[in-house]
């Protein structure tokens, strides 16, 4: 099952976005969308643009907020078969403002929508049976149902041959809860690649101080590949196996931030997928991620190899 494809699990939404800064919702303002969004599926979109077999599990309601999303992922080259679509409920909904400080605003709609009926039915335990990799986002652990069916799937992509990576991209508050904080290790514990942003390296180490305290922690846990995400300053690499590459960030005017972190994960574990060395992967992941903060909208600006080599190309690095 190693060739099969990168699947993952969870929220697919639409994201509505006031037009100019400012801040909430409490005045009647401009707003645009719906644009196709969730972490896992601009996640998934991204791995497919770059050319990796990919498919995702989530459930949309029977409605255009879900038509949006399903119809992108399957023009994107996604295996949407197991998406199953719940008449009862909308499709989850996130309204962002941003801030002039560039934090945000949101309004979601996802515990109540159909984002959270997600359920393994046939076509989900298919999907998962051919997989050759999981891919785990932390946002997924918040819809507790999730959780239960990241389990089933990490241990079957594992039996299978298959590989796993995982994206810790989660509030610490949310670790509080019942039993994310064992899941969550547990997953850590059986992630082969892990692809944290900032501070969710120590959160998922769950060592404080140096970043090479934190690394070494991670791989003395079974982890093999660390690809930490830096913002605007790029990304960089570490194996257990010692090796260490650097991509540094592109200058790019940052129109929309949303996404550039699962932009980022999609194209690296493709590209890993695909064959490709750590650096090159690195270098492509940065791009990905630095093209689509240039694009309003959280997947827009998701790029196919081409298109990320013609951005490559045409756009400088910061010193
Ligand atoms: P998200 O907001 O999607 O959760 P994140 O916090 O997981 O993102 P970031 O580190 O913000 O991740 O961004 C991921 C990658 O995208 C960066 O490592 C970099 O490659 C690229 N990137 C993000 N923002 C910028 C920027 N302003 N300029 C250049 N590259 C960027
Ligand atoms: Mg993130």
């Amino acid at each position: 099952n190693e060739s099969g494809p990168t699947i993952t699990i969870g929220e697919i939404l639409v994201e509505i976005m006031a037009v100019e800064k400012g801040h909430g919702f409490r005045e009647p303002l401009a707003l645009i969308g719906p644009y196709p969004s969730g972490a896992p599926a601009i996640f998934i979109d991204q791995c497919a643009r770059a050319g990796g077999s990919a498919g995702i599990i989530a459930c949309v309601g029977d409605d255009d907020f879900g038509r949006v999303n399903t119809d992108r992922l399957l023009r994107d080259g996604v295996d949407v078969s197991a998406i199953a679509v719940d008449p009862a409920y909308p499709t989850g909904s996130a309204f962002v403002r941003y801030r002039p400080d560039g934090s945000r605003d949101f309004v979601y709609n996802i515990g109540k929508s159909a984002a959270a009926r997600l359920e393994l039915t046939a076509s989900a335990r298919a999907l998962i049976s051919r997989a050759g990799h999981l891919h785990i986002m932390g946002t997924a652990f918040a819809i507790p149902v999730v959780a239960d069916m990241l389990d089933e799937a990490l241990a079957t992509v594992r039996s299978n041959g298959g590989s796993v990576s995982v994206d810790p991209n989660m509030r610490k508050e949310l670790l509080q809860h019942g039993q994310t904080a064992e899941r969550f290790a547990r997953a850590i514990d059986n992630a082969d690649l892990l692809l944290p942003s900032g501070e969710e390296l120590y959160l998922a180490a769950g060592v404080e101080g140096s970043e090479e305290a934190a690394v070494e922690a991670l791989f003395a846990r079974g982890v093999a590949e660390i690809a930490l995400k830096r913002g605007e300053r790029g990304a960089s690499y570490y194996s257990a196996a010692g090796v260490r590459c650097e991509s540094a960030g592109f200058a790019v005017a940052e129109l929309d931030p949303t996404g550039a972190g699962d932009c980022f994960g999609g194209a690296f574990v493709a590209c890993r997928r695909l064959g490709m060395g750590p650096q090159d992967a690195l270098d492509y992941a940065n791009a990905a991620g630095a093209r689509n903060v240039t694009v309003r909208g959280p997947m827009e600006g998701a790029g196919t190899i081409a298109e990320l080599d013609l951005f490559k190309r045409s756009t400088g690095r910061r010193p």
